[in-house]
């Protein structure tokens, strides 16, 4: 039976663990080919070989730093070089930065966060898109939270970055929404993974859904099938909305 990616090529960014190598798993289990990056070579070698051992899709891997912003945009250039398109982007990657009160948090924290979450995922925007619009069925995931709706104490720094990413999402998905090309922002919920190991020390991991669970529902958001864009999928709820109010 033919999967539902056969022959669909996905940039997963943040690869090398998480939620990021649990959906590039998902969706080389599709059949797609897989362009995984991150900085941690030991991560994505082990995720190539679980895609080996699963047998279905295919992966190339791409170590890189995501604040370099050149390599973003070799990225985009070699992409084309070689396939001349790209049908799936889930810009994943993220970094939590501190927990602590805004005034408190380190200038050099605070642009680690607003560079990693905010402006690689705009340079990736603009290096991908040209190779996006070139496909049939292309579909960008952006992983936001839900703490870019409520704004929770100590958490400023993510939640602003993360604010961001929504407003880029959807104002994307109105730029683009003559196209093929449907974007989508992502909610993953509390999920049990480093960042959220860094973000609550004490709490009981097995308590957190483990990262292939949220994966699926992010692949399925990939699917030339799936033809929303500019909404916010919330994942513990399994539901798409238009905009999320404070709560
Ligand atoms: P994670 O386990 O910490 O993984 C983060 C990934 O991002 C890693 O693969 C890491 O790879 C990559 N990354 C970080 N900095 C990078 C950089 N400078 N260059 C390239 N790659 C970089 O986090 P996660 O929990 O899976 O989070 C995935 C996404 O979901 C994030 O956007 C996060 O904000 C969001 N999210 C998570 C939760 C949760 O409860 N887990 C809740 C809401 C939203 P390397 O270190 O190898 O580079």
């Amino acid at each position: 039976m033919s999967k539902s990616l056969e022959g669909r090529l996905a940039v997963v960014t943040g690869a090398s663990r998480g939620i990021g190598y649990f959906t590039a798993l998902a969706l080389a289990k599709e059949g797609a080919h897989v362009i995984a990056c991150a900085r941690t070579v030991g991560g994505l070698e082990e995720l190539d070989d679980a895609i080996k051992a699963d047998g279905n899709g295919t992966a190339t891997l791409v170590p890189m730093d995501l604040s370099d912003m050149g390599a973003i945009d070799r990225l985009g250039g070699s992409i084309f070089a070689r396939w001349g398109k790209l049908d799936i982007l889930v810009a994943n990657a993220g970094v939590l930065g501190v927990i602590s009160p805004l005034a408190h948090v380190e200038a050099k924290v605070f642009e680690k966060v607003m560079t990693v979450n905010v402006t690689a995922t705009w340079r990736l925007i603009r290096s991908l898109e040209p190779l996006l619009l070139q496909s049939d069925a292309g579909r960008a995931v952006l992983l936001s939270s839900g703490v870019a709706h409520t704004c929770r104490p100590f958490w400023g720094p993510y939640a602003a970055s993360k604010a961001a990413v929504e407003a880029m999402a959807r104002t994307w998905a109105g730029e683009t929404a003559h196209t093929a090309l449907k974007v989508t922002s992502v909610d993953p919920g509390r999920t049990r993974t480093a960042m959220r190991a860094q973000a609550a020390p004490g709490e009981d991991p097995a308590t957190l859904p483990h990262p292939s669970e949220v994966a699926e529902k992010i692949a399925a958001l990939t699917k030339p099938d799936f033809t929303e864009s500019g909404k916010l999928y919330v994942v513990r709820e399994d539901t798409l909305k238009t905009y999320q109010l404070p709560q």
